[in-house]
């Protein structure tokens, strides 16, 4: 199924101009000049994402922002103007998942709107305990702890940070680009190896015998998965 987008810009070269291309993409796009009009499309349409200009007439890109958030967690992507950093720190508080500053490529542009969208895809379990028992090791989410029989393992911070995005996201299938883009930020200069030898750190402290991992398991061609625990 086709996701499908709404642009919220005034400028109606521009807007016309992103239309098409990302129509060309294969999404579906819907179109708003102003703020009320890009409230009104958001509420009928039901986007999957949407790209909001901040300098529009009527409402403000911010004000648009605002109170889309008080209805709907839909991934805004904010198109603001070079010099206004205030505006991309106010829009980036008041919820937006990313901004691109104008003038941009497609191409750049496209790249954040697939990773939003990849990101946004993932779900997070609603409620996970404090103290994970993966058998082997208990994992101590708010004391940012591995403990087995009691003794804290010694662990990497970014080792941790990947144990605790997978505890979150139990049972999904996770590329390495959004364990890079999730747990290193996606414009970490790094590469996917980076994943796959955290991974293997990982695996020592957790698996009994990482050689044949039964809990973090690799996915051929796609990336990893963590067993729900509980489930083991
Ligand atoms: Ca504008």
């Amino acid at each position: 199924m086709a996701r499908s987008i709404l642009i919220v810009e005034d400028e109606p070269t521009l807007r016309e101009t992103l239309a098409e291309s990302l129509e060309a993409e294969g999404f579906e796009v819907a179109q708003a000049g102003d703020g009320r009009r890009a409230l009104e499309r958001f509420r009928a349409d039901k986007p999957d994402l949407i790209l909001l200009d901040l300098m529009l007439p009527e409402l403000s890109g911010l004000e648009v922002a605002r109170l889309i958030r008080a209805e709907s967690r839909v991934p805004i992507i904010m198109l603001t103007a070079r010099d206004s950093e205030i505006d991309k720190v106010v829009g980036l508080e008041l919820g937006a998942d990313d901004y691109v500053t104008k003038p941009f490529s497609m191409r750049e542009l496209s790249a954040r709107l697939r990773a939003v969208l990849r990101r946004t895809e993932l779900v997070p379990e609603p409620n996970i305990p404090s103290l994970v028992d993966l058998g082997r090791v208990q994992v101590d989410l708010a004391g940012h702890r591995i403990l087995r029989d009691g003794d804290e393992l010694p662990v990497k911070p970014k080792v941790f940070e990947l144990l605790t995005f997978l505890l979150r996201h139990p049972g999904q299938v996770i590329t390495r680009d959004q364990l890079l883009e999730q747990v290193w930020g996606y414009d970490y200069a790094g590469e996917t190896r980076t994943v796959d030898v955290h991974v293997h750190w990982l695996r020592a402290v957790i698996e009994a015998d990482s050689s044949r991992p039964a809990l973090l398991k690799t996915v051929r061609g796609v990336g990893y998965v963590l067993r729900r625990p509980g489930s083991l």
